[in-house]
């Protein structure tokens, strides 16, 4: 655990996300929960404990890596309205138990009392709270998922990006609006930021935008040559690929997966590019 500035502390070395928490005179507010490893996730509550309860815990986006845990932690949910109506989805109980076996043995015990939690708050467009001396603005704004919000702490010039930007290479593309993806990085650039806490990889700073910025352009350059050479779809999502650091140390069981996930995710560029998103 890392801790990046006055009273905010960040895990980079789990599996899965970067959990965060910001330790206010009211309590803890928590930014994603480490769900991956159930020995992640203890861990991570019995580090939170050292510092007081949690009152909030807030989701930069829907996915496994950065909502599953929520289950394990107590406090009022937040998140941005889609990113709850994907997780209260009917399907999503016996999915994340899905997930949850296929990344760890561990949560055998665990898995068939394993329930989403309903958020407490959702917001809209932006929403900003004080809350034991600190403030804390979420925007929202579509790039890697459609339901993606920003954890920005104007006070602080921290700001949590979730997965809109890493400083570990590219992300799950997989449900991702690739042009509107750039914008968001457009916006993240106007914020007065010192220290930019990455949805995964190492803790990040003001430049951390621009150097994603260039690996997922390059990318999407990789797709638009091979669209402008008279390649069709399936050719490209077949044989176009970027090295994925993000799913490194993953378990066997989950490789097919990600590597499904990789060509769903060209695919999106693709279609982006041709004006089909
Ligand atoms: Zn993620």
């Amino acid at each position: 655990m890392e801790r990046v500035k006055d009273n905010i502390y960040v895990e980079t070395e789990y599996l899965g996300c970067n959990p965060s928490f910001v330790v206010t005179s009211s309590g803890i507010v928590m930014i994603d929960a480490p769900g991956l490893r159930l020995a992640d996730a203890l861990a991570w509550k019995k580090e939170i404990a050292k510092f007081g309860e949690v009152a909030y815990i807030i989701n930069t986006d829907h996915h496994g890596d950065h909502a599953l845990g929520n289950y394990f932690f107590s406090g009022d949910l937040i998140q941005h309205e889609g990113t709850m109506k994907k997780l209260m989805a009917d399907d999503r109980v016996e999915a994340a138990r899905k997930y949850m076996r296929m990344f760890d043995p561990a949560y055998e015990p665990v898995v068939e009392h394993y329930f989403v939690k309903r958020p407490r708050f959702t917001y809209h467009d932006r929403m900003g709270f004080y809350f034991g001396g600190e403030a804390f603005e979420l925007i929202h704004i579509s790039g890697h998922t459609e339901d993606e919000t920003l954890v920005y702490m104007p006070g602080k010039k921290v700001l949590f990006s979730g997965d809109n930007v890493c400083t570990i290479g590219i992300p799950n593309l997989s449900e991702s609006f690739p042009l509107e993806w750039l914008k968001a990085l457009d916006f993240v650039e106007t914020l007065e930021i010192d220290v930019l806490v990455p949805g995964h990889g190492k803790i990040g700073n003001k430049d951390s935008t621009r150097e994603f910025r260039s690996q997922f352009e390059s990318l999407m350059g990789e797709v638009k040559e091979k669209i402008d050479q008279g390649w069709g779809r399936d050719r490209i999502v077949e044989e176009v690929r970027y090295e994925d650091n993000i799913h490194h140390g993953y378990p066997p069981s989950t490789m097919e997966r990600f590597q499904q996930v990789m060509k769903q995710g060209i695919g999106r560029l693709h279609d982006a590019l041709i004006g089909q998103r």
